[in-house]
């Protein structure tokens, strides 16, 4: 039989160290607030942890402080998980999370002392909020790693619930060393601590990586996307076409005179053009179309199933909307045009760099041909 000492040290031991790695993760200039919360949650737990199970700390301040402490603690670690999903835990509720622990603590200290009531209530109570951090990461955590941290918080939460729920139950005096499931429990919880820290740290990892992935294909002046973004995400919706047998079409699209716009009006409102032109291209989008900017003024529409006439309508249909809506710049407006190559995957295939080659050679005609003008390959 485990000795209840060793497993409570186990417990202190992977707190602290839990701790320790969610403080190291944290302490950096841009880490995310969540990580920042749940390290101060954990921080504001041990100290609570060491108040209650230590020797010689006195009675109100291992029961009150001590109780009050974990539950601020789970309810930082629960505000960190709610900003992580989107959402918000206000500095009410946190208070009244820990009201809560202070007057039933307080209760089975002062009115009706009870070890036993208070440890049960601390089981049921915390096991409870754990197992609403454990919810909210597997309903809205939304990213890998979230498997780990709600396993951790509804391991944490189950243990914790039947220690409660044991003592409740058990008969007699307060026995703590030779209770089974105190020691079960006890096992459980250094794993669950140790699955939540790392969950919750592979959480933002993937937020993480996500978020430069995301920032790796999308141009910084537009929000479109840039090249990259255009061959992995025009690619992937060429070849899901190619497969189920239907038709694409890439309109290549550049602004007519560009250079004069940024010599007559600025870099500035030449900048500004880029991104109306941008707005109104995505007005027109469908969900599945891919808008991308090459560089420059010249801009990439990949169009989802979409045959060489209804290619050339919309084509025609964003020259004409793009010659009539000046852009308003500083009091005044600045007018263009724009040249458009239109090819379709019946012309050209699937292959999205033969498609552009095609589709930039329809785009030049129509500069040929005098600018303000829908091509065809
Ligand atoms: P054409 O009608 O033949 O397409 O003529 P153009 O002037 O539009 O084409 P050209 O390739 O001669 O000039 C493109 C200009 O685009 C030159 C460059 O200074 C400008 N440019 C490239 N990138 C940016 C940008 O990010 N912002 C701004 N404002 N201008 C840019
Ligand atoms: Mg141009
Ligand atoms: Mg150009």
């Amino acid at each position: 039989m485990l000795n209840f000492d060793t497993l409570l040290l186990v417990q202190v031991c992977t707190t602290v160290l839990t701790t320790a790695l969610l403080l190291v993760t944290a302490c950096y200039r841009d880490s995310p607030p969540e990580l920042r919360w749940w390290a101060l949650g954990d921080l504001v737990i041990s100290v609570g942890l060491a108040l209650t199970n230590l020797d010689h700390v006195p009675v109100l301040l291992a029961a009150l402080l001590g109780y009050s402490l974990l539950a601020l603690g789970i309810a930082l670690v629960l505000r960190g998980v709610c900003v992580h999903c989107g959402a918000s835990l206000s500095n009410l509720h946190i208070l009244l999370l820990t009201l809560i622990a202070l007057g039933v603590s307080g209760y089975f200290t002062l009115i009706e002392p009870s070890l036993k009531a208070r440890i049960a209530f601390g089981g049921l109570y915390f096991g409870l909020l754990n197992w609403i951090c454990a919810y909210a990461v597997a309903r809205y955590g939304g990213e890998r790693g979230t498997v780990i941290t709600a396993s951790g918080f509804a391991m944490l939460g189950t243990a914790l619930l039947v220690r409660g729920i044991g003592l409740l139950l058990q008969a007699g005096p307060l026995d703590l060393s030779g209770s089974m499931i105190l020691g079960i429990t006890m096992l459980t919880i250094p794993l669950a601590q140790m699955c939540t820290a790392f969950g919750l740290i592979l959480m933002v990892m993937w937020r993480y990586a996500e978020r430069l992935r995301h920032l790796s294909s999308i141009d910084a002046l537009t929000g479109a996307f840039n090249r990259a973004g255009l061959q992995n995400q025009g690619g992937r919706l060429a070849q899901r076409l190619q497969r189920a047998r239907r038709e694409m079409a890439v309109l290549m699209i550049d602004v007519d005179h560009f250079k004069q716009i940024n010599d007559s009006f600025g870099h500035a409102a030449g900048d500004e053009v880029l991104r109306f032109l941008t707005r109104l291209l995505r007005q027109e989008l469908r969900p599945m179309d891919v808008l991308a900017r090459l560089g420059g003024e010249e801009f990439v529409l990949v169009l989802d199933g979409i045959d060489a006439a209804d290619a050339l309508r919309l084509a025609e249909r964003l020259r004409v909307r793009i010659a009539a809506e000046a852009v308003a710049i500083d009091g005044g407006s600045v007018a263009y045009t724009v040249s458009i190559g239109v090819v379709t995957s019946a012309q050209a295939g699937y292959e999205l760099a033969t498609l552009m080659v095609e589709g930039d050679r329809a785009m030049y005609a129509a500069k040929q041909a005098g600018r303000n003008q829908v091509r065809a390959a």
